[in-house]
């Protein structure tokens, strides 16, 4: 009968993707907050997930609540003060059968909340208490009257506190999340994981895992819930994971669908191994071909050269343009600091001048006429090789020919960043716009290989897993800053031997101006000190020039005791410098700390590093230098601070996004990876159009609030 006859369903797109003024109460103004922060369809409204939870199952009496501890309790109006000091406040006491009582205090309320506050009236309230004047207190708790009826019915779950947004009230927010997962599909429209990956882990659906966390069950483990280690928690953190690999892993295909020139040869890398004062270490040799096979290709090569500091990268980097300059074009090379720019710059022109290289400095301080003359040499070839900053990629610089962008200290740019540099070579006028350059990055934070995985899908990874021969470990102290005075008759001694050392200082407040002001104290109290010791400043208030000067210097040899800022955490290479004095080190973290030490323990002398820190130490500062002290391990020392710190620190607030993610957690989640990794690589193959799903689902609406 035709009336049986059902309409097909609506395919899982057209739900997930309704407007959300779809939804009763929803008007432009309302969807307008909304689409500020990226909700547009009730699919990211799904996806809203909650930021912790609230027990109101139950009331804790007056007596027993706790300083910290969030908790609902209930009790009789006792007093209500209205003041007005500093500012308009309302203070109510409530008292319970517990015969304590406890301080409701307002900042911002309005008159019909005042005149609910009669004394008598029952009031239950939830929220954290701290110590106040007169017992505990708990500022601004969210709170009801309420009446003899429902005074014993408590919440039948625990209720879920999403992240605020701006101009909608969390009640109000509540109720539109609320209304969105009533029009939730079933699994069979819903679910995009392939059933035997869930049915392997034993995890729930995806409807059933939103359920439960936004509406968890009576019997949920609200310890599970709250640590994000629920299996729902955990399915939806690994559905997350999955699209944000997905999406690294399309946007490496999209780029490797460009085209790239071939570079082939190698006859003048091979001059320069030649003069080289060395040989290649194998780990060198070995990732130099790993780069000449990728450049031999038509497509771009994405890779990420990692190495301990000292593995020495340079060199490697510095092989691979020459391949791109054999074949008549042009390599480009950008550093974060302009220090460090400057330093490759030298090192480079050491290297590559003599074989015939043309080499061009771009920085932001090259302005004017120098600058126009750089750009046009960029931009009609005559610079075969440009080293700078930041200014590289600005608009203006447009190369003739691009083939290999080289980016170090890869973890201190942006994705973003790093693209921009690739896009140079795409705007060569009257090419191919299909052609992109190679590009090779370089950092030298070690990523434990989990995170890796997770931060750099869409590149290849190259390691550097050797230090260069005739390297003596750094032996590193612990001290407590009274012991200063010990310190300078040990700086004294040492340079009496001919030894270089550096004096690193670091403060809370790392404003350039105050950092530079301490180390200029620094420098005037050491200098006072050690009357016979050439002492030298740098920090990152100077004249780029002056700097220079007493970077050169201390190279040189000239300066015995450079007093510094972290300005030379990254890259400064000056192997006679075999002491290293950290000022504070308890407030840096332990990647800036080995950046930091790397600085020494670059020639045959003994090196040794000295970590004075102020008491009293936390346990984590206390941690973090104990580790120090162990080893000189990066990949050791990376997993520890990935364990202290978690990832977001790590990698850099500017990465990828890690850190935006919603259920996900690198650290609590690394286990996953490999599992990710797997079912990526499969709906890759296998089921393509899922994976575009998956990753318009999770990261579309994200996308979205990013270009906002
Ligand atoms: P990083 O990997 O930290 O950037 P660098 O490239 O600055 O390291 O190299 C550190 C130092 O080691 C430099 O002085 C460099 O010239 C030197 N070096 C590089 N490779 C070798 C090698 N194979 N043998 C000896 N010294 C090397
Ligand atoms: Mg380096």
């Amino acid at each position: 009968m035709m009336a049986t006859m059902k309409k097909p369903a609506p395919a899982f797109a057209a739900i997930g993707e309704t407007p959300l003024t779809a939804l009763p109460g929803v008007g432009t103004r309302v969807a307008e907050k909304l689409a500020a922060r990226g909700l547009l369809t009730l699919q990211d409204l799904w996806l809203q997930l909650p930021r912790q939870y609230e027990d109101r199952t139950s009331l804790t009496p007056i007596r027993q609540l706790q300083p910290g501890v969030a908790a609902q309790a209930e009790g009789t109006v006792e007093a209500v003060e209205r003041g007005f000091r500093y500012r308009p406040m309302l203070r109510v006491a409530i008292g319970d059968e517990s015969r304590a009582t406890l301080v409701l205090r307002f900042f911002h309320f309005r008159a019909a909340q005042v005149a609910q506050f009669v004394p008598g009236a029952r009031v239950r309230c939830y929220g954290t208490p701290r110590a106040g004047q007169h017992g505990l207190e708990i500022v601004h708790p969210s709170y009801r009257v309420v009446d003899g009826e429902d005074a014993t019915a408590l919440g039948e779950q625990l209720d879920p506190v999403y992240p605020a947004i701006e101009g909608i009230g969390p009640a109000s927010l509540r109720k539109l999340i609320g209304l969105a997962l009533d029009r939730l599909p079933d699994t069979a429209e819903l679910e995009l994981l392939p059933p035997a990956v869930l049915r392997d882990r034993a995890l729930p659906s995806l409807r059933e895992a939103l359920l439960t966390v936004h509406r968890p069950p009576q019997d949920a483990d609200v310890a599970a819930l709250s640590a994000g280690t629920h299996p729902a928690q955990r399915r939806l953190a690994l559905e997350e994971l999955l699209a944000h690999h997905l999406s690294l892993r399309r946007q490496r295909i999209a780029l490797q669908a460009h085209a790239a020139p071939r570079l082939r040869g190698g006859a003048l890398a091979e001059r320069l191994r030649k003069a080289l004062p060395f040989a290649l270490t194998g780990a060198q040799q070995r990732v130099y071909e790993q780069i000449l096979a990728d450049l031999d290709k038509p497509m771009p090569m994405l890779r990420l050269m990692q190495g301990d500091v000292g593995s020495g990268k340079t060199v490697v980097a510095a092989l691979s343009a020459l391949l791109a300059i054999e074949n008549g074009r042009q390599a480009a090379l950008m550093a974060p600091t302009e220090l460090l720019a400057e330093q490759h710059l030298s090192n480079l022109r050491g290297w590559l001048e003599p074989l015939g290289v043309r080499i061009a400095w771009l920085a932001g301080k090259v302005t004017g006429r120098a600058r126009a003359s750089v750009l046009a040499a960029v931009a009609d070839g005559q610079a075969q090789f440009v080293v700078g900053t930041h200014a590289l990629m600005q608009e203006g610089v447009v190369f003739k020919d691009l083939a290999l962008a080289i980016v170090d200290e890869q973890h201190r740019f942006g994705v973003h960043q790093r693209l921009a540099l690739r896009d140079k070579g795409s705007a060569r006028n009257g090419d191919d716009p299909g052609v992109v350059p190679h590009q090779l990055v370089m950092t030298a934070t070690p990523i434990p290989r989990t995170l890796a995985m997770a931060a750099y899908a869409d590149l290849d990874v190259s390691a550097i897993d050797e230090l260069p021969p005739g390297r003596t470990p750094v032996q590193t102290v612990v001290l407590s800053a009274e012991r200063r005075p010990e310190l300078i008759e040990r700086i004294r001694g040492a340079c009496a031997e001919g030894r270089q050392a550096y004096w690193v200082c670091t403060l809370i407040d790392d404003s350039d101006e105050v950092v530079a002001q301490a180390a200029q104290g620094t420098f005037e109290a050491l200098s006072a000190a050690l009357p016979e010791v050439r002492v030298g400043l740098v920090h990152g208030r100077m004249k780029p020039a002056d700097k220079q000067a007493t970077m050169r210097a201390f190279k040189e040899g000239a300066v015995d005791l450079l007093v510094a800022t972290t300005v030379i955490e990254v890259g400064v290479d000056v192997p006679n410098a075999s002491l290293m004095i950290v000022e504070n080190a308890e407030r840096l973290g332990l990647a800036q700390l080995h950046q930091l030490r790397g600085r020494v323990g670059r020639g045959s002398a003994a090196s040794n590093c000295v970590l004075l820190y102020q008491s009293p130490l936390s346990a984590m500062a206390r941690q973090r230098l104990e580790t120090m002290r162990q080893t000189n391990d990066g990949f050791v020392i990376a997993e520890k601070d990935l364990e202290l710190r978690g990832p977001g620190e790590l990698l850099g607030t500017r990465q990828t996004g890690l850190a935006a993610f919603r259920v996900a957690d690198l650290a609590r989640d690394a286990g996953m990876l490999p599992v990710v990794h797997e079912i990526g690589e499969q709906l890759l193959r296998e089921a393509p159009e899922i994976a575009d799903k998956l990753v318009e689902r999770w990261i579309g609406g994200a996308a979205r609030y990013a270009s906002a």
